[in-house]
């Protein structure tokens, strides 16, 4: 059955900027015309509104499928009612569970949204059995090699490592990680920086070092958490010296001056305040019993001792140069969502329409750039830039029809999930998700594997 979305502005990005008004036709999950006019079997009308390719979240933190019956979704559904159609989770070194068990709940029940999955080193480093303050030997590194191979011959798009969590991976153990894959094109490493605040410049500059050494296309892991912290500037610099040496460097960031993990990690170990040049106040937590709670001391000591996995949210970053970052055209998009039991921080259900609502209207990124931000700089990255991020012929049917006037997160600090405004329609694989701002269908997404 042909659809078509009547009376759209799309965005010509491989004509640079050019707006059309016009008609999109789809058959079969696949984009079949941009023609106006088109014969279709059915017609929804698009009222004179932006008609984008699906939001493409590159970075974000995917449910826990280890019951792969399990029906409900917690962040994939945030994602699609925010216009998230693909996502990538794994980042930041973690993978919640098993990969070919991940897709199989999804391929058995479908998903929110199309998914795809990196491998996370750090949850591989503990699944061969090395402890966080060992390091591997060669056997071990060969287990490790030959578990990051099998994941990505099922399907993995990338190896993310979250070097903040196991300060004691050291710069030459990511390069023995990655030593068989040296060279390859058709994958991508992403990290987690060592430090953020005022160590941010010096992680950037090891990331950079990782990525000219492996020349395996590297993904700079939310850069606003790492150096917006009074040091945008130079560590910007230092990608940019990178990328004039030819290193294939993307850079994923969200619109947040709040970063969020869980209040057990390492970040929250020694004298992290010092990085920051904040009080302890600022820094949240989002469950019970300390929901929205800030810190002191002693809920400090607690909450690590007994909620470990708790997320806090630590407002402590300078707005003005995460938007800074945001206008690099080597910048994506990306929300890093993260949620435990539908608490957390917004970015899982606000990054996409606040920077298209906000972030255009004030005249920080245009319509073109937010939007190209939001689809097909992602796609790149994964590979897909043939199949995902364009509205074209061809290309999947993947799309979000929004109104730029009205479009803006909801979500809050303190209701991190409430659904934004402003979206009229969401098409996951041709067939509608969204409309309205209502939920039609959550089960339409599929797994996406590297081919
Ligand atoms: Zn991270």
């Amino acid at each position: 059955m042909k659809k078509q979305i009547k009376n759209v502005d799309i965005l010509d990005l491989q004509e640079k900027d050019r707006w059309r008004r016009t008609d999109v036709t789809f058959e079969d999950g696949k984009i079949l015309s941009l023609e106006k006019n088109f014969p279709c079997d059915e017609v929804y009308d698009g009222k004179g509104l932006t008609l984008s390719p699906g939001f493409i979240d590159v970075h974000m933190h995917e449910e826990n499928r280890n019951d792969i019956d399990v029906q409900d979704y917690d962040i994939a559904e945030c994602m699609l009612k925010m216009g998230v159609t693909t996502a990538m989770g794994g980042n930041c070194g973690s993978e919640k569970t098993e990969i070919s068990q991940f897709f199989q709940g999804i391929d058995q029940y479908g998903s929110p949204i199309n998914y795809c999955l990196a491998a996370g080193y750090n949850s591989i480093r503990k699944r061969i059995g090395i402890a966080d303050t060992q390091k591997p030997t060669a056997v071990e590194m060969e287990k490790i090699h030959k578990e990051l191979k099998r994941i990505i011959d099922e399907g993995a798009f990338g190896i993310t490592f979250g070097i903040e969590y196991n300060p004691n991976i050291s710069t030459e153990e990511i390069l023995e990680a990655l030593k068989p894959f040296y060279g390859r094109t058709d994958i991508f490493a992403a990290a987690h920086f060592r430090y953020d605040g005022n160590r941010g410049v010096e992680s950037i500059e090891e990331m950079a070092y990782i990525a000219r050494m492996s020349q395996i296309p590297f993904e700079i892991s939310h850069l606003s958490s790492c150096c917006a912290f009074g040091n945008m500037k130079q560590g910007l610099q230092a990608i940019e010296d990178s990328l004039n040496e030819g290193v294939d460097i993307l850079v994923d960031a969200y619109p947040y001056d709040a970063f969020s993990t869980q209040i057990g990690t390492s970040v929250f170990e020694g004298d992290f305040l010092s990085r920051w040049d904040v009080p302890l106040s600022n820094i949240v937590l989002t469950e019970a019993p300390y929901e929205g709670v800030p810190l002191t001391e002693e809920i400090l000591k607690d909450a690590r001792e007994n909620y470990p996995t708790m997320l806090a949210i630590a407002h402590v970053m300078k707005l003005d140069e995460v938007k800074h970052s945001l206008t690099k055209p080597y910048v994506m998009v990306a929300s890093d969502g993260l949620y435990s039991h539908h608490k957390g921080h917004p970015r899982g259900a606000g990054t996409f329409p606040r920077v298209l609502g906000d972030f255009v209207r004030e005249g920080t990124l245009t319509l073109s750039q937010a939007i190209y931000k939001c689809t097909t700089l992602p796609a790149k990255r994964l590979g897909l830039e043939k199949e995902i991020g364009t509205i074209a012929p061809g290309y999947r049917a993947d799309m979000v029809l929004f109104d730029p006037k009205t479009i803006q997160d909801q979500a809050t600090f303190e209701d991190g999930q409430k659904p934004p405004v402003g979206i009229h329609q969401v098409w996951v694989n041709g067939e509608l998700a969204i409309e309205d701002n209502q939920v039609v269908s959550n089960r339409l997404g599929k797994s996406i594997r590297r081919k």
